[in-house]
This record gives structure tokens, C-alpha cells and sequence, in this order.
């Protein structure tokens, strides 16, 4: 090839190369992802936020306030499963681009457990309440005190009374969580994490959903994670602050959901545990827009959207 000829197709081959890197490095936003199918819905409530420029915080707290007022949602606020006691006791946090958190547990008669963990980071001194203090405070709010079970759940737990046998069904309803996690057009992360927890827990049980660093982790940095499951296993290895750890450190989100998960995997064989009695899924999503998630069997699933549109993606999974 002629001197001329062979430096035009290298300089070709060169800005393609470019092309590519960019392409690879370039910054897919906005974009959310949330825990399960009901997340589908969910997305559809956050992307009408990020869609018009609007903040990742605004987007992930309307989103899951979507299964929170669902009556027919039986694992997240309104409707949810009740503890062994027949009350239903609410888990939930936030946390935005600026490491602001908020966060409530056993919190009993609210249907958004979200909104009143967001009005515990922006408006108290703490990042935590609990229990009674933390309806004290709904109420001092402006929440409404209602009654949030509904007549399905109360007959499920009056069945469940006559054997009182606690022992979660991996992926049967019988827990179930709604994680969120975004990526705004300006580039910032949020994430928020609401449940009911496990049905017919001991009444007091919190679970990983409301403690930040094991059911959500947001920085800003670097990356956002949520898990859903047997929260008891996520909070043993403060699963979602190691997610965001392991992709500080370069993994991919995929690739830090999977360690994640084997951590978890690995200390249930420390303690002869039966691994196959417990569900745990992390979803992941980096500064870049990418996104990953893996669980310890089948069964997890997640919602992704962004510009080209909302999906239901199948994890991954340890138990082959
Ligand atoms: N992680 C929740 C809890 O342990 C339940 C779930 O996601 O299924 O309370």
C-alpha cells in the first residue's frame, strides 16, 4: 500500500478507535432502576421527573411512593404484610448526591414511609427514627394516621396464626422490596429503598431496607446499589456499601453485585446455612449509567429505564 494510502487508513483506524472508546466511556443519562416487576411501574413515575431535567432525589422518591400506595402490592407500604402481631411496620431511607440520608423503621400507619424519611434528612438533626417516634413525627408533619392493613393481608396472617411458623418462601411474596436507584440529567445519583419487610417477622424485626450502607448506598462518585431479600444476610456483609466499595475499585456494577453475593454465599457456608432457603439481589448502577445486578438464585428481577425505553431484565444468578 502506497505511503499516502496506508497513513489515511491508520488515521481511520485511529479516530474509530476514539469512536469507540467514547462510545464506551460515554455517559448513558438519565436512567433509573428498581428492584422486581413492580419497578416497572415505578420507573414510569421517576422517568416522567428525569426526562424533564428533573433531580435524581425527586424521581426515586415518586417512583417508589408507586407500590407504597398500591394496595395490592403486599410487600411495600399500603397493604403490606403484617408481623406475627398483625401490624404492619413500615422500613424505609434515602439518600441523595450530597450523602444527605434519611431513614425510618417500624414505623406503623403511614402509607408513604419514604416521604417521612425524606422529611426526617431535610428536616430533623438525625438521619434515623424508629418506632412510635417516628409516627410522632409523621403526624407532627402533616401525615395521615390510617389503617394500612388491608382485608387480604389480615385473612393471609389468621391462616398463617393457626401454624405460626416463620420461615420466609425465597421469591413468594412473602417479601419483597422496592429498591430505586437514578442517574439525572445533570449527572447526580439518588437512591431510595421502602418496604414491609418479611411477613409475620417478629414485631420490632428491622430488616436491611432502612439501614443505609446495607439495603441502599448512594456516592456520588463513583456509583448506587440497593438489595432486596433476607435483609438479616444483606445487613451481615453491609451489602450495598460494598457494592459501591467494590466499584470504586473498577468493577463493573455486574461484576460488583456477583462479589456482593458471593460474600454472602460464603458465610452462609461459614454457618451452615441451607443457601437455598434465602434470596438476596443487588442491583447497581455506575456514574456512567451502566447498570448490573446478580442474586443468589433465579427468580430476581429488575427494571431498567432510560431514553430507549423501560424493560424487565432477569438476573443473574449463584444457584445454577
Ligand atoms: N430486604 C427486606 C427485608 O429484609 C425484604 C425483601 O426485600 O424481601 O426486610
Amino acid at each position: 500500500m502506497a505511503a499516502a494510502a496506508l497513513l489515511a487508513n491508520q488515521e481511520a483506524s485511529s479516530k474509530e478507535n476514539v469512536k469507540v472508546a467514547a462510545g464506551k466511556n460515554a455517559v448513558r443519562k438519565p436512567v433509573v432502576i428498581s428492584t422486581w416487576k413492580f419497578g416497572l411501574e415505578a420507573n414510569e413515575a421517576a422517568w416522567k421527573i428525569l426526562k424533564d431535567k428533573g433531580r435524581a432525589l425527586d424521581a426515586v422518591e415518586a417512583g417508589v411512593m408507586v407500590p407504597e400506595a398500591d394496595p395490592k402490592e403486599r410487600s411495600v407500604g399500603y397493604g403490606g404484610r403484617p408481623d406475627r402481631d398483625g401490624r404492619v411496620t413500615l422500613d424505609a431511607c434515602i439518600m441523595d448526591e450530597f450523602s444527605n440520608i434519611g431513614s425510618v423503621a417500624a414505623l406503623e400507619f403511614i402509607k408513604h414511609p419514604v416521604s417521612v424519611a425524606r422529611a426526617v434528612m431535610e428536616k430533623t438533626p438525625h438521619v434515623m427514627l424508629v418506632g412510635e417516634g417516628a409516627l410522632q413525627f409523621a403526624l407532627s408533619q402533616g401525615f395521615k394516621k390510617e389503617n394500612l392493613l388491608v382485608e387480604d393481608s389480615e385473612k393471609e396472617w389468621k391462616e398463617w396464626l393457626k401454624t405460626s411458623n416463620y420461615k420466609p418462601v425465597v421469591n413468594i411474596e412473602n417479601h419483597d422490596t422496592i429498591g430505586m436507584i437514578a442517574l439525572d440529567e445533570m449527572g447526580n445519583l439518588s437512591g431510595a429503598c421502602t418496604t414491609s419487610g418479611m411477613a409475620y417477622k417478629m414485631h420490632g424485626r428491622v430488616g436491611d431496607s432502612p439501614i443505609i450502607g446495607a439495603g441502599l448506598y448512594v456516592d456520588n462518585e463513583v456509583g448506587a446499589a440497593t438489595a432486596t431479600g433476607h435483609g438479616e444476610e444483606v445487613i451481615r456483609i453491609a451489602g450495598c456499601h460494598l457494592v459501591v466499595e467494590l466499584m470504586r475499585q473498577n468493577r463493573s456494577p455486574q461484576e460488583a453485585c456477583i462479589e456482593a453475593v458471593n460474600r454472602v454465599v460464603n458465610l452462609m457456608k461459614l454457618r451452615k446455612k441451607e443457601l437455598k432457603d434465602i434470596q438476596v439481589g443487588f442491583i447497581a448502577l455506575d456514574k456512567n449509567g451502566e447498570h448490573g445486578s446478580y442474586c443468589v438464585q433465579r427468580g430476581f428481577n429488575y427494571a431498567v429505564c432510560d431514553a430507549t425505553g423501560n424493560r424487565l431484565i432477569d438476573a443473574d444468578y449463584h444457584l445454577k
